[in-house]
């Protein structure tokens, strides 16, 4: 079957299509109906089925590779490696699993994981899989105030967590912004669990703080069985940013995830049972979840966890990794990529990557010097695959595994199946003909691995997600996207206020409120700018209180430090903006509206546009002389 007749069965017939796909995964009792959508926008897939995630990634394996590695680390942070074969993962799964039956954690009670990049964050998020907890990753690289909010939002009898990561041999202490978070959260958790690396002091609150170690041992032996769960039960949130300084928690079921996992690792990742998957994302990520995690071991995969960068010791180190471990499927992100062109060429061919098929890009746009500089330098097809947080699998790439389709330079591909993909005017909801730019929209049900809805927020996630277009029920993903006559549709960027910084994304919102909130600033805003290296960067433009203090150098640029710093403790690094530009005004419409794309249109150096809505346009002259003579110099 082509492509083309696939995706059209899983469409016009989505039962027969997903419960043949339902097969690629254990089911303890059979499912009664594959789909119930009586109540849209919400679908619940393989009704009455009872599975596991944890099983299927590793329980299921024991019978035929319980003694092949099942997960590989390696860290070149701290120069550590080590190795766990199916049994040995499922052993230390069970210990982790005993350790938080132990601290009180029951089905559906909310497990916070804030963790680097280490074989514990692993054990962790399975072993609440294992019992039917939900878990709730913290990406490592936020701070106190991104973590306290999600705390309040999940409100997680555990949390797990460890004393530091690491990032460019740079030690970077997770337990004092824990410690800080909590302080601030309005929930408190009964226990924190901590993994001591021995990195960096680890104060413990007596009574709440307890060591992993000691009871790793205490549960040495511990045989914890898996917990059943009901297809559409919980198996995590993780949160995600959107135009509101509010994140969301984007709800996952079990079973429906699982299959859809299971179906990409055979259709797009074509991955073998025994072979290597190495995805250099992040756990605090939803390629972590999807595709370090979980979707290797469900297809019985090797799954290698790198805590590291891509340029350190040297640029050669993902390279080594492939040779070393014999990776047949890598998943990376376009950033990564760009970064490594900085760097001599000869470190793409000097290790032997025969093992690898092909790689895989996503997060971002992929630009086509990029895609082509790597596809050649390495002689290996890169295919570019375009999702979200909330879709937990791609909606756009190519399906190799279900027809050799071309790629297209600039393009992630066609829609996948399961998924309805139409492009619709922003406006009227008509859908738009090739060439034309539309919203990239789904219409529901959405397929399985999808977000079930947000947590605790049922009308969030409607209004959010289906309530963009009038009287239509259709998912939008924000995204602009364009279709050629042989169907492949290309990315144009966000409808909405997310920036997208190295594929991280970033709501403008939250990093705005966190500036407004400093006694200096009166108002301010933040818009993403193109940048050559990381896709977009966020450019902040404050109104002071006082303005004389932007006249000072010596004054504004300890302003500037300050807010910067006020960034990092409460979001972290990662939401930093690359410029802090103070100007007398922010553009608004005479009914006060910021305009923000004006903004970015001046700082990319393109036509703002229709300006005879603007209420003081000398207000734009200040922007292009402040933005102009410094380029996009970065502060970080
Ligand atoms: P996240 O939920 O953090 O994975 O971010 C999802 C957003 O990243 C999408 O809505 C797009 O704006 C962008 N994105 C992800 N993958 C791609 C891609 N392959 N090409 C273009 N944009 C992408």
């Amino acid at each position: 079957m082509n492509l083309h007749d696939f995706h059209e069965w899983s469409i016009s017939d989505r039962e027969s299509f997903w419960r043949e796909q339902a097969y690629l995964i254990h089911w303890h009792k059979p499912f009664t109906k594959v789909l119930d959508y009586s109540k849209p926008p919400f679908a619940r897939w393989f009704v009455g089925g009872e599975t596991n995630l944890c099983y299927n990634a590793i329980d299921r394996h024991l019978s035929t590779r319980a003694d092949k590695p099942a997960l590989i680390w390696e860290s070149t942070e701290t120069g550590q490696s080590r190795s766990y074969t199916f049994r040995e993962l499922q052993r230390e799964v069970m210990r982790m699993a005993a350790i938080m039956q132990s601290l009180g954690v029951e089905r559906g009670d909310r497990v916070v994981i804030y963790m680097p990049m280490i074989p514990e964050a692993v054990f962790a998020m399975h072993a609440c899989a294992r019992i039917g907890a939900i878990h709730s990753v913290v990406f490592g690289g936020f701070a106190a105030h991104s973590l306290a909010s999600r705390i309040d939002d999940a409100a997680p009898r555990l949390i797990i967590s460890a004393d530091a990561g690491s990032r460019g041999g740079k030690v970077v202490p997770y337990k004092g912004a824990l410690d800080e978070a909590i302080e601030r959260a309005a929930h408190k958790p009964e226990h924190v669990l901590l993994v001591d690396r021995g990195l960096a002091a680890m104060p413990r609150m007596p009574g709440r703080d307890l060591d992993y170690a000691p009871l790793r041992e205490r549960f040495l032996d511990a045989e914890v069985p898996v917990v059943w769960l009901e297809s559409n039960e919980i198996s995590y949130t993780l949160y995600t940013s959107g135009t509101t300084g509010r994140p969301k928690g984007v709800q996952r079921d079990v079973g429906g995830y699982a299959v859809a996992l299971a179906a990409s690792m055979k259709y797009i990742y074509c991955g073998n049972p025994g072979e290597t998957f190495f995805s250099s994302s992040d756990i605090g990520w939803v390629v972590g979840h999807s595709y370090i995690v979980y979707g290797p071991l469900l297809a019985g995969m090797a799954t290698l966890l790198f805590e590291g960068t891509p340029v350190h010791p040297d640029a050669g180190i993902l390279w080594r990794l492939v040779e070393r471990h014999r990776v047949s499927v890598m998943f990376s992100a376009p950033t990564a990529i760009r970064v490594l062109k900085k760097h001599d060429h000869a470190l793409l061919t000097q290790y032997d990557t025969s093992s690898l098929r092909t790689l895989f890009l996503a997060g971002e746009p992929l630009d086509e010097p990029t895609a082509r500089w790597i596809s050649e330098g390495l002689g290996k097809p890169v295919i570019d695959n375009y999702w979200q947080t909330e879709t937990g699998w791609p909606i756009l790439t190519v399906a190799r595994g279900v027809e050799d389709t071309p790629t297209r330079l600039g393009s992630p591909g066609m829609p996948m199946y399961g998924y309805d993909v139409r492009l619709l005017d922003i406006e009227t909801g008509r859908e738009v003909g090739p060439g034309e730019k539309g919203v990239v929209s789904i219409m529901p049900p959405l397929p399985p691995g999808c977000m079930q809805t947000v947590w605790g927020d049922d009308a969030r996630f409607v209004n959010t997600y289906f309530g963009s277009l009038p009287d239509k029920l259709v998912y939008s993903t924000f995204d602009w996207g364009i279709r050629d006559a042989d169907g492949y549709t290309f990315i144009l960027g966000r409808t909405d206020d997310v920036i997208n910084v190295a594929g991280h994304r970033l709501g403008t919102r939250e990093i705005e409120e966190e500036l407004v909130a400093h006694p200096a600033v009166a108002e301010c805003t933040v818009v993403g700018m193109a940048d050559a290296l990381k896709g977009q960067v966020a450019i902040a433009f404050v109104v002071l209180r006082d303005a004389r203090l932007a006249d000072d150098p010596k004054q504004r640029l300890a302003l500037e430090q300050d807010l910067l710093a006020s960034v990092d403790r409460s979001l972290g690094a990662v939401a930093r903006p690359a410029r802090i530009v103070p100007i007398p005004a922010l553009p608004k419409t005479r009914s006060g509206k910021i305009l923000r794309r004006t903004i970015q249109a001046l700082c990319e150096g393109r036509d703002p546009g229709d300006l005879s809505t603007i209420e003081d346009p000398a207000v734009l002259e200040m922007i292009l002389a402040a933005v102009r003579p410094q380029g996009s110099r970065e502060a970080a």
